[in-house]
């Protein structure tokens, strides 16, 4: 039986984008301008324009995007790189975000620059290329650094704009190396300065609806994970699939999804990893990097975790949270946009299936609200540098494991990796 938006399913639904930021402290500039008990309530709520609901009360209410802060008082972003990640979802999230707007671009094709920043209103003179990044210290308005270029330039450009005193996001995965990783959260340190590393699923309600229905044993209690998260990669030049601009093939690139999803939503950290990788001889696209790899991770009370990923299938993902009392699926599970939930349980006797219905938000809108808050209240971001060099440290022993062909132990974080909870996800 599914039962689609009955009760049932009602029990482990997600919430609305508004709720969501006001519960993750989005946009709090114009709330401490405000200081009233409605803006304590809801940050920007002096902007918000209220329409009367036309609906009977037993509808749902209609739903609004923000309310948002006026451009004077968001907090800005110079985006380096702009390939396929910054032109066709960060720039276009600007328009769903609740206190953010791009204000520099950092590019080597000036042309492109240009086109772009005219089309997101950004001022010709905040553009510059790669040798010409530290202008980005006197640029107007420049108040984060957002890198989104191959993964072997990241830890050159978090150092650098370290060093010019910028608050930085950094696209996953963090760095090539434990060693890149921990030189990057030392850079941001030494300059006061927040460093986040860009794991969109983390401020997604989907995701984070499961995490909370897992923490709360809606499924009984957790006994392994399953995933997969892989596709086929094209072009046999593209820095994907060099080793020294990727660090790695699918591992790095898309089987991160599935075991940093295994980490935060089981809430635990793998102790052991086995794996082996697959590197055909006869695909010039695989010279230098993995087409495949497979990983058996156990965690803390018995818990495992295995998953697969790869360059040379077609599309797949999805991820399995298997418990004692039911099992929970998202499929498709890591992309940007379509994600399905649903729950299997015991019900009167029946399995039961129950898919809840939680409203779609732009992750990438999500995750630099999260970043602009963290920047005017001057906290941890949740997805820290911390939290990419665990990540690393894992993919080293997966490495390890894949060389030896035997299984390979992970020292455990001292503490958590995450900065402070973001607020519970309300039903
Ligand atoms: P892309 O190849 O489309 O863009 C990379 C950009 O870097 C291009 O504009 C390119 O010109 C520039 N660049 C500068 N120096 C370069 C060099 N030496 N070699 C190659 N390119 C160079 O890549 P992308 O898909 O935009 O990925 C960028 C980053 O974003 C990567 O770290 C990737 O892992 C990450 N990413 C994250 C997500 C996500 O969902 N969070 C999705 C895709 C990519």
């Amino acid at each position: 039986m599914v039962e689609s938006e009955n009760v049932a399913a009602h029990e482990v639904i997600g919430t609305s984008r508004r709720d969501f930021l006001r519960r993750t402290g989005g946009a709090v500039a114009a709330v401490t301008a405000l200081g009233t008990s409605a803006a304590q309530e809801k940050p920007n709520a002096a902007n918000e324009v209220q329409l009367s609901q036309i609906h009977a009360s037993s509808e749902a209410p209609e739903k609004a995007p923000g309310p948002f802060l006026p451009a004077n008082k968001r907090v800005g972003f110079a985006i380096v790189g702009l390939g396929r990640l910054s032109i066709n979802q960060i720039l276009p999230a600007f328009a769903k975000s609740e206190s953010c707007k791009p204000v520099a671009l950092v590019s080597g094709d000036r042309a492109k620059a240009l086109k772009l920043a005219a089309q997101y209103g950004i001022a010709d003179s905040n553009i510059t290329d790669y040798a010409g990044f530290e202008k980005l210290k006197e640029m107007p308005g420049v108040d984060v650094i957002f890198i989104v270029l191959p993964n072997g330039m990241h830890r050159e450009f978090v150092v650098r704009s370290a060093k010019m005193g910028k608050h930085i996001l950094c696209e996953k995965p963090m760095a090539n190396s434990v060693a890149e990783c921990e030189e990057m959260i030392a850079a941001c340190k030494a300059a006061n300065v927040k460093l986040m590393i860009a794991y969109r699923q983390q401020y997604e309600p989907i995701n984070r609806t499961l995490e909370k229905a897992v923490r709360e044993g809606k499924i009984g209690t957790l006994r392994s994970i399953v995933a997969s998260n892989s596709q086929d990669q094209g072009d046999p030049t593209q820095w994907r699939l060099n080793k020294k601009l990727a660090g790695g093939g699918a591992m790095p690139d898309v089987g991160i999804y599935c075991l940093n999803a295994a980490r935060f939503l089981s809430g635990m950290e793998p102790v052991e990893v086995f794996a082996t990788i697959v590197q055909p001889k006869d695909d010039p696209r695989f010279r230098e990097v993995e087409a495949r790899c497979e990983v058996i991770a156990r965690f803390p009370n018995d818990v495992t975790a295995t998953f697969t990923t790869a360059y040379d299938t077609h599309r797949s993902t999805f991820l399995r949270l298997e418990g004692s009392d039911g099992f929970a699926e998202m499929d498709p599970a890591f992309g940007y946009h379509g994600a399905k939930l649903r729950f299997v349980k015991l019900m009167d006797g029946k399995d039961t299936e129950m898919a809840p219905s939680i409203e779609e938000e732009d992750q990438f809108a999500l995750e630099m609200d999260h970043m602009a808050s963290c920047v005017t209240n001057n906290q941890q971001p949740h997805t820290a540098g911390e939290e990419g060099l665990q990540d690393q440290r894992i993919i080293e022993a997966i490495y390890r494991s894949a060389a030896t062909g035997r299984s390979v132990k992970v020292v455990p974080p001292a503490g958590s990796t995450r900065g402070p909870a973001l607020p519970p996800v309300e039903r």
